[in-house]
């Protein structure tokens, strides 16, 4: 059997061997066995259902979000001498119906859905009466309410699964899924645990750098001015942003495009068109932009504001180097990105324990802005991975300011934060070890701590940038959700104990005497 898969892949994609993870998950499909399969961008998913496609007697159903996507993958099939459609909102009612009709007589060896699809009962019914041999869940993630871009019509699809007549072999594709996530797709469509094959999260070929203090604006135009030539994206938080953004850039001569929810479709469409075919060199763009986009020569992607968490961040600076080149993923952040962002998820409708969920995975997004380990490996460690060491090419791993002990500082902000039991935020927190003589401070006589005014030679910022310092290395951590309090973790006793040392690139006190000196 795997021979045969072998076969199909130089007859019908030309290629001669399987890349890392394909042939695990083709062959578990190839024995009937449900399977998760966790790849990174760019790592061949789609062939991991497309190869199982061919040699199965039925029909392969794949469900998938990106409409776009849908027909050039269609197309791209057909090309190669391969029987594919797709049904989506995009075609006429009469159009869908003769596709599912040919497709229910066996014409197709494989059927792309929307899953909104699903919600159609006379679709479903039509459905139910194909022979399907394996349903592929392409961005499995959508399943999970705790995955970054949950759709609720993911949830139909274990219903609809086991309406079959002889139940179809199930896999489910993702390039970003936490542990967390992972768990619930396996539960969610029923795969045991050993059913997971995740070939790791590491983009060799990509650059992570974070930006902090510098002015935006200027960074950016002297880095595309510098890269002139060279395709890229430019993340903004709001369609405001992107707004002004593009007007600068277009100003200064830029081959700059723009993309966001509130233009129109036209506008939407052209702009992603010139992007893709070289036209212009910078896109300009919201979240809005990317799902689907596959265009592998982009040799960066700028975020000119934090993103809400890792997750969504490793998605979009993903779109760079799918090609496997050498590509910059900068994030360039400001403190001001995370009041956005709160405000962002305080307006949203979800409930209170999601609400508390994104609090956290915002928290750890500002952690990454604040780190001094491998960028490469924070963003492992996030997706609980193990990496084996720090990559050697990211902005951290290039920054070789000696390391200076803050020990005693440490020490001083740690028991500050045990003295005050674990029930302010970092703001109080702040203000006790700096000596200040606020009014609620006051009036929860914390003036009287011995930790007050501890650290009074330190301006508050410093003070407050340190403490964020000690939450990226985990030292720290921030509980709850909206008003979150600073507590110790399993990292703090034992520098406490003086059993450990805190290293830090750049003391609290040189970076004092930058500030004078300016
Ligand atoms: P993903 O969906 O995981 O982001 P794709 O399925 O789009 O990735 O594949 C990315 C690129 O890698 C495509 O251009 C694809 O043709 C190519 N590719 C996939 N598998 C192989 C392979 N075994 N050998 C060489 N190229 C491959
Ligand atoms: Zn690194």
């Amino acid at each position: 059997m795997v021979d045969a898969a072998h076969q199909a892949l130089k007859k019908y994609f030309g290629y001669d061997q399987f890349r890392k993870g394909q042939d695990q998950i083709i062959s578990r499909l190839l024995d009937g066995r449900d399977t998760v399969g966790i790849m990174p961008t760019g790592g061949g998913k789609s062939l991991c259902y497309q190869i199982p496609a061919l040699l199965f007697s039925g029909v392969t159903l794949v469900i998938s979000p990106l409409i776009s996507l849908m027909k050039d993958q269609v197309d791209a099939l057909g090309n190669a001498g391969i029987h594919a459609t797709y049904i989506n909102s995009s075609l006429s009612f009469a159009e869908g119906k003769s596709r599912l009709a040919a497709a229910a007589s066996g014409n197709y060896k494989l059927v792309y859905i929307a899953p909104e699809r699903l919600s159609v009962p006379d679709f479903v019914r039509a459905l139910e009466r194909m022979n399907v041999s394996l349903v592929a869940i392409d961005e499995a993630h959508c399943i999970s309410q705790w995955g970054h871009d949950f759709r609720p019509s993911y949830r139909s699809i274990p219903a609809m699964i086991t309406r079959f007549k002889q139940k179809p072999t199930v896999v489910a594709l993702t390039a970003t899924a936490t542990p967390h996530v992972t768990a619930d797709i396996r539960q969610m469509l029923e795969i045991a645990p050993d059913g997971v094959v995740a070939t790791g999260f590491a983009r060799d070929n990509l650059n992570f750098q974070v930006i902090r203090g510098q002015n935006a604006d200027t960074f950016l135009l002297d880095y595309l001015k510098k890269n002139q030539d060279q395709p890229g994206i430019v993340y903004a938080a709001t369609r405001k942003e992107v707004d002004r953004l593009y007007a600068r850039l277009a100003q200064k001569g830029l081959a700059v495009g723009r993309y966001h929810a509130g233009l129109s479709e036209q506008e939407r469409a052209s702009s992603q068109e010139r992007f893709l075919y070289d036209d212009l060199t910078v896109l300009v763009a919201t979240n809005a932009f990317g799902m689907g986009i596959n265009k592998s020569n982009v040799r960066y992607v700028i975020h000119y504001n934090m993103p809400r968490n890792i997750e969504a961040y490793y998605q979009e600076a993903g779109r760079a180097g799918r090609d496997g080149e050498k590509s910059d993923c900068i994030l360039l952040f400001a403190p001001q990105d995370i009041r956005l962002q709160k405000f962002f998820i305080d307006q949203s409708e979800m409930d209170d324990v999601l609400k508390k969920a994104e609090y956290h995975k915002l928290d750890q997004m500002i952690g990454y802005c604040h780190t001094e380990t491998c960028l490469q490996d924070y963003i492992l460690r996030y997706f609980g991975e193990q990496s084996p060491q720090p990559c050697g090419h990211c902005g951290n791993c290039f920054d070789t300011r000696e390391k200076s002990d803050v020990t005693v500082d440490a020490q001083k902000v740690l028991s500050c934060v045990k003295r005050l039991r674990e029930r302010y935020g970092k703001m109080m927190v702040t203000k006790v070890l700096a000596g200040a003589s606020d009014q609620k401070l006051l009036s929860f006589r914390l003036n009287r701590l011995p930790t007050y005014g501890i650290m009074k030679d330190r301006t508050q910022k410093q003070i407050s940038e340190f403490i964020d310092f000690l939450t990226a290395e985990q030292y720290l951590v921030q509980q709850g959700g909206a008003f979150p309090v600073l507590a110790l973790s399993e990292r703090s006793l034992p520098v406490l104990k003086g059993e450990v040392k805190v290293l830090k690139k750049g003391s609290v006190r040189a970076e004092r005497l930058a500030v004078d000196d300016a």
